[in-house]
């Protein structure tokens, strides 16, 4: 027998089930404030500014998916120059106009939900790539403990999340850890970067990470140093692989001071 109660939460639950599917609910965009209905799965930007986002097209490098000139063969000058421990890199976009904007608010403003809808447009750029299926496990890029606590959260991890809920795979928060305080690579020139950057991490897990494939979650990969410095620890910990996605490369080595 269903006791009354039961019988009434069950009601009113249809009830918004129906409402839902004639008036889906309309969400939030935390680039422009705007509300939006929902419009493709797991998507959490409004298709207004998806569109004003710098998505890289191909030709790209086959190591760290930089776009190449034309003429230029790939791996790109950056993989000529300096091989990186990981295996393969993915970004989805440029870090110029308006990325630069959000990811330099998710970083620096207390803007949490930004990393976020910034993952859920990553776990779909990679949802159905067979590449993603080998993945054992995710690890986001680590922050140095009192920077998490100064900055309220780390946005690498809150970009990993909905990654691994698309990819449905472990994502593993404790395992790498950050234990040197370093400057900001962004203040760094490219020899600096190299140096502040190296010895940082340290895996405490080995056993999570021995044998496995692992894929290496951050916001933005420049130089790939730190990307690279994390590979390097979680190969020498006994990982099988190391492959790297971002949400976005830079792409002007002007940018980068030197
Ligand atoms: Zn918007
Ligand atoms: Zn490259």
């Amino acid at each position: 027998m269903f006791k009354k109660r039961s019988i009434f939460s069950f009601c009113r639950s249809l009830g918004r089930g129906l409402l839902d599917l004639l008036y889906p609910p309309l969400l939030i965009c935390p680039v422009c404030g705007g509300s939006f209905p929902k419009y493709y799965g797991k998507l959490r930007i409004c298709a207004d500014c998806l569109k004003r986002l710098p998505i890289i097209t191909p030709p790209l490098c086959e190591v760290c998916s930089r776009p190449v000139r034309g003429d230029e063969s790939s791996p790109c000058a950056e993989c000529r120059r300096e091989p990186r421990f990981y295996r393969r890199g993915k970004a989805v976009f440029l870090y110029t106009g308006m990325m630069r904007e959000i990811l330099h608010a998710a970083k620096y403003d207390f803007r949490p939900e930004l990393a976020t809808a910034i993952g859920t447009l990553l776990a779909v750029g990679v949802e159905d790539i067979p590449f993603y299926d080998k993945i054992d496990l995710i690890i986001p890029v680590p922050l140095h403990p009192a920077k998490v606590k100064s900055r309220g959260y780390n946005q690498a991890e809150l970009i990993a999340a909905p990654v691994a809920v698309s990819l449905r795979k472990p994502l593993q928060i404790q395992t790498l850890v950050r234990n040197k305080l370093t400057r900001s690579q962004s203040k760094c020139g490219r020899a600096e970067r190299k140096k502040n950057i190296a010895n940082a991490f340290t895996v405490i897990d080995g056993q999570a990470v021995a044998g496995k494939k692992i894929l290496l979650i951050d916001d933005i990969a420049t130089t790939g140093y730190t990307l690279s410095e994390c590979a390097r620890m979680l190969l020498l910990a006994g990982a099988k692989e190391v492959n790297v996605l971002t949400a976005a490369i830079g792409v002007l080595e002007e940018n980068w001071r030197t």
